[in-house]
């Protein structure tokens, strides 16, 4: 049996943002797995299967990847981002683990994409530059009570938070009830920075503060980071630079 499984991270849009690892790996598939969306951002090849599905259905799309690559296919998955954060990887690692023991003995490999915090901070400034977060806004896999546990363990230890999934159809409140937590522990001037979109044609990077935040301005296509109290906006022409200094000291954490 010479199946192989290969999860695949796209980056957030932008086309150079794909490494050459991630080109090589969708180039040598057989079928491509993965939500509809980002499987058209692949373009088509003759003779490659494609089988995209809906965005809640990630257990049976790992399950049948990994069928069609226990049968000795090339397969790829593919996944927004990194498929390590918040998307495929885990989910293929779940299905192994609690799957058919002929899937533990598969060739699988994670190929690293640019993850969605990564490339809206470099859009922003550094304000990953000291010591950071990533929480996901999503509830349905976990409780809200335990999102708001973690915003204020994370907020009150002075990290720069990066918040993947701040809203969905389902999800309308969540956001902003998350910056109400937030705005417990940090004060109104704590620079907040809404991505959308990033490295696609409708990109937009706003700057505002954490009093200002306001909820609606993000979509499932944001990806938001709330500062810390270390963190710092040079006010330049156009939009800002914002950082978060390497040194800390305790006033500032
Ligand atoms: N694996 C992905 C994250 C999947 S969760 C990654 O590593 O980026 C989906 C969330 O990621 C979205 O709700 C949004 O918060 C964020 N996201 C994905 N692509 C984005 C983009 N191009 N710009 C801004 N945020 C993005």
């Amino acid at each position: 049996m010479s199946g192989h499984l290969a999860v695949v991270g796209l980056g957030p849009g932008d086309a150079r943002w794909l490494t050459p690892e991630a080109q090589s790996a969708l180039d040598a598939a057989d079928a491509l797995y993965g939500y509809g969306p980002y499987l058209d951002r692949v373009p088509a090849r003759p003779g490659q299967g494609r089988h995209p599905s809906d965005n809640r259905e990630e257990m049976s799309r790992a399950g049948a990847a990994l069928a069609q690559a226990a049968q000795g296919a090339r397969v790829a998955i593919v996944s927004g981002g990194d498929p390590g954060v918040f998307a495929m990887a885990a989910a293929i690692c779940e299905a192994i683990e609690t799957g058919p023991p002929s899937w533990r003995a598969l060739d699988v490999t994670i190929v690293p994409g640019i993850t969605a915090m990564l490339a809206v901070a470099a859009r922003a400034g550094a304000p990953l530059g000291h010591d950071f977060c990533a929480l996901s806004l999503s509830d349905n896999l976990k409780s809200w009570e335990l999102i708001e546990r973690r915003l204020d363990a994370v907020a009150g230890a002075g990290l720069v938070i990066a918040l993947y999934n701040p809203v969905s159809r389902a999800r309308p409140w969540q956001l902003a009830s998350a910056l109400d937590r937030l705005r417990r522990h940090l004060p109104d001037a704590t620079p907040v920075i809404f991505g959308r979109a990033v490295g696609r044609t409708d990109e937009s990077i706003t700057v505002t503060t954490l009093d200002a935040a306001d909820a609606l301005a993000a979509d499932m296509a944001t990806l938001i980071i709330v500062g810390s109290r270390a963190t710092r906006v040079i006010p330049r022409p156009g939009r800002p630079l914002v950082y978060t200094p390497r040194a800390a000291t305790e006033a500032s954490a």
